[in-house]
């Protein structure tokens, strides 16, 4: 079978043109879009993470700003950077990246930030318009992953889709956009039984399990659309998904590889939800 690539940096590169026009056009009437990211900690992958971040912002003309905190950080100190993030007139979007240090209560942090400057759209609120499928903040991965595979021309309506992994950033936000679009979904996780068959039943099929190329053919259906979300460095220091992209790529019809799939989509997406945050006010 022939197997299109879904190309995310070039769709990507696509949405950051656009971007870049919005925010020039914002800043022809005085406001310069920026984004707040803290950082607590010093975990390497992170560092890269928030780097990539700000490099996106400064290419489509917005400001960005990290704040570094270090491992010891308290609660208090982190909710504090956040409320003054808060009321910074300049900052139209926060981001805390996660992991945080395991003393730290995630949930707590991510609730002090306001649901408008939500860029990653955690707080319970847009987690809530989500659900509902009212207007809220759509969180970035999801966002992007759904763009990706529109963009392919797919119709969602009425497809099988299913969804290997349900945490809160991916995979149940993911989940909630394919039913949006009228898919029949099922999401699977660590205690799930027949995974495989399950799998094997998917026109459109979203890898977030987190386990290094773990997805092989025998989880996909002849013609299906793979979506691989996840990101890891192998054994000799290679970038991969959770999808064996070689042991699949002739079975599918549509792909998205690591690198150059959902990672570059995601941070497209978070320049968007900031961008967006303006022009909806
Ligand atoms: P997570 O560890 O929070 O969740 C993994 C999910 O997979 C869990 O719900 C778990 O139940 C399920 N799971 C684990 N083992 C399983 C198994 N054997 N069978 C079935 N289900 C199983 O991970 P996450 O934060 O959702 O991220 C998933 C992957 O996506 C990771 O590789 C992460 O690095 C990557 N990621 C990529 C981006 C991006 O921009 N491309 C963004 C976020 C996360």
């Amino acid at each position: 079978m022939t197997c299109m690539m879904i190309d995310g940096k070039a769709i990507a590169l696509r949405i950051r043109e656009d971007i870049a026009a919005r925010v020039e056009a914002l800043k022809a009437k005085g406001v310069t879009p920026g984004l707040a990211v803290i950082l607590v900690g010093n975990d390497p992958a992170s560092e890269i993470y928030v780097r990539n971040k700000g490099n996106g912002c400064a290419e489509v003309g917005m400001y960005s700003r990290t704040i570094n905190m270090p491992e010891e950080t308290t609660q208090e100190q982190l909710e504090a950077a956040i409320e003054e993030l808060n009321s910074d007139s300049a900052i139209h979007g926060i981001l805390v990246q996660l992991p945080l240090p395991k003393h730290l209560d995630e949930n707590a942090a991510l609730a002090k930030i306001l649901p408008e400057k939500d860029v990653d759209g955690f707080h319970l609120i847009n987690a809530g318009h989500m659900l509902t499928g009212t207007e809220g903040v759509v969180a970035c991965t999801p966002r992007g992953a759904l763009h990706m595979i529109k963009s392919t021309g797919v119709n969602l309506s009425g497809k099988e889709a299913v969804v290997i992994g349900r945490s809160n950033i991916v995979g149940k936000p993911m989940a909630l956009l394919m039913l949006r679009e009228n898919a029949t979904v099922t999401v699977c996780h660590s205690k799930t039984q027949n995974l495989k068959e399950i799998c094997k039943s998917a026109d459109i099929l979203i890898a977030a399990v987190g386990k290094p190329r773990m997805i092989n053919s025998e989880y996909v259906k002849e013609g299906a659309v793979v979506i691989d979300v996840g990101i890891h460095r192998d054994e000799n220091n290679k970038m991969c998904g959770d999808v064996d992209f070689d042991d699949v790529k002739d079975h599918v019809s549509k792909i998205t590889p690591v690198p150059g799939g959902v990672g570059p989509m995601t941070i497209a997406m978070l320049m968007n939800n900031c961008v967006e945050a303006i022009e909806n006010r």
